[in-house]
């Protein structure tokens, strides 16, 4: 989609004198590897980050910081020099990443990082592999005539929302910290400029393999698959068929990591096959939404008109992605072979739904009538329009011995419904021998209290927007232990409120 700045632009100018001096405490310990740099410019395109006037750090993620074993409790300057583009040490190498995509199910021939570039790939000394990528540094060669920046608003729920997925247990980006600007950017209205210092393992995503298969270039698909084998999924080396399990290996985490979205209501809103990783990543935080009141159809992207995206819909275009993928790798795979692969997503899906949904409902052991007790709470959330997060949490709560929580029964207004459905449910609890504690301990572990629901991020978006960044730190650090009472924070859990009924959110920004 393209509702972002139309404006024309030169490429990006060099960062004014890049210091290859500054303090480098903030990377220390951490080693330039730059694998995918390596792999040539066929690939990806050498940039250049294009600093915003007057930047100042909005917030650090201690849990993305401690993934690159840097404290963040230091000196935040450098930081905000490597996130403006005024500090490059000297083994970083900027690159904007070529890709192509199926937007909305139509083909674009090539899309590529139009505002995001990868300064560098580093390893920690534990071993993990990061690629540091600015979001919003300035325009690359695959820009189009857009601005190649990102505004405050889309990179503070950006920020907010992959820190939280993390604490979800999503696979996901990560997101160091952000700064804010003076730099003037134009949408819809004049905003500020921001930048988002994203981490990933790897960036690749499904469309990186459609462009050089559409391009006619095997060679290219086979490097870019050897270099996800030989620095990502080392153990499918010696498989038979290594490229095969490459696409297995993406069709699996795929269906994981949808899975993982149906099971707190997350929408994402464009699942684009440029949108989509294959080391089975959350990636690319435009327009997503968690819903609330349960509605299977719910689409949280205003611009997605026919619905494409929908939330009920996600394990099917994931499958259809898939598809795309599975063409983009045809070079290397038999297509016998590769239809044979992609026929077993459904049953993957499935399970890892099943798998998910048991232990929301803490349910133990291989009963038949669960997926009908799953779907009947999912039909009663329906029907009743309850929140889907506040109806599993208060679910946590209900205990075989002891009157129904209010918290939980007020939620229904069938209560003849609910009170059925109940039944069943205690029934079922019968055969398992877990105790209503230990289930309970359970069921809390895997239903969140907090999620990034769109009014919160908003009023953390009008304050920032003002100058005031605590309310970002603060929502960081509740959504940072989902699964936590907190008590002290539970208005923070509540639905949205009548002044934010009717926000709305589209493309990227
Ligand atoms: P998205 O909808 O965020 O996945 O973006 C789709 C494509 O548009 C990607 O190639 C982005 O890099 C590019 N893009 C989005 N916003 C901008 C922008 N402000 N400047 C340059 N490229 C952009
Ligand atoms: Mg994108």
């Amino acid at each position: 989609m393209s509702d972002h700045s139309t404006q024309n632009h030169e490429l990006p100018e060099p960062a004014k004198s890049p210091n290859k001096l500054a303090p480098k405490e903030w990377l220390s310990g951490l080693k330039t590897v730059n694998h995918f740099a390596q792999l040539g410019n066929q690939f990806s395109s050498k940039v250049l980050p294009l600093s915003l006037d007057n930047p100042r750090i909005v917030d650090i993620s201690p849990e993305a910081a401690a993934e690159l074993g840097i404290d963040e409790n230091q000196n935040t300057g450098p930081l905000v020099d490597l996130l403006n583009g005024e500090y490059l040490p000297e083994s970083f190498e900027p690159i904007a990443m070529l890709y192509a995509g199926h937007q909305f199910g139509s083909w674009v021939q090539q899309l590529g990082d139009g505002r995001a570039m990868i300064l560098a790939q580093i390893e920690t000394p534990s071993d993990n592999m990061w690629e540091l990528q600015l979001k919003g540094a300035g325009p690359t060669p695959y820009s189009r005539q857009a601005d190649g920046r990102a505004v405050l608003r889309s990179t503070i729920r950006e920020y907010l929302c992959s820190e939280a997925m993390h604490a979800l247990g999503i696979p996901t980006t990560r997101a160091l910290a952000l700064i804010d600007s003076d730099t003037r950017v134009y949408r819809e209205e004049v905003e500020t400029g921001a930048i988002l210092l994203r981490m990933a393992a790897s960036h690749i995503r499904f469309g990186s393999f459609e462009l050089f298969a559409s391009r006619n270039q095997p060679e290219q698909v086979r490097t870019l698959a050897d270099h996800l084998i030989e620095h990502y999924r080392p153990e499918l080396k010696d498989d038979a068929l290594p490229y095969l399990s490459l696409y297995r290996d993406v069709i699996q985490r795929t269906a994981d990591v949808i899975a993982d979205w149906q099971s707190v209501g997350f929408s994402h809103g464009v699942m684009n096959t440029d949108n989509m990783s294959v080391l089975g990543l959350t990636i690319d935080y435009g327009p997503f939404g968690f819903m609330e009141a349960y509605d299977p159809g719910f689409v949280c992207n205003h611009s997605d008109h026919n619905g494409r995206y929908a939330f009920n819909k996600q394990p099917d275009i994931a499958w259809w992605n898939l598809a795309a993928l599975g063409n983009g790798l045809l070079p290397l795979l038999e297509l016998d072979q590769a239809k044979q692969a992609i026929e077993e997503f459904g049953g993957l899906y499935q399970l890892a739904f099943r798998n998910r949904h048991l232990k929301k409902l803490g349910l133990v052991g291989d009963v038949p009538e669960d997926d009908a007790l799953i779907e009947d709470w999912l039909n009663l959330m329906t029907q009743q329009k309850v929140d889907f997060t506040n109806a599993f949490r208060a679910l946590c709560h209900f205990s075989t011995e002891a009157d129904t929580p209010a918290e939980l029964a007020d939620l229904f207004t069938n209560s003849g419904d609910f009170r059925r459905w109940l039944e069943k449910y205690t029934s079922r609890l019968a055969l398992q021998e877990v105790s209503d504690i230990d289930r309970q301990r359970q069921m809390l572990s895997s239903n969140p209290k907090y999620i990034l629901r769109n009014y919160l991020a908003e009023n953390a978006i009008v304050k920032a927007q003002q100058g005031d960044y605590s309310e970002v730190v603060k929502l960081r650090q509740i959504l940072s232990h989902p699964f936590d009472e907190q008590r002290e924070h539970s208005s923070y859990a509540k639905t949205t409120p009548a002044w934010a009924a009717n926000l709305s959110v589209s493309c990227s920004s």
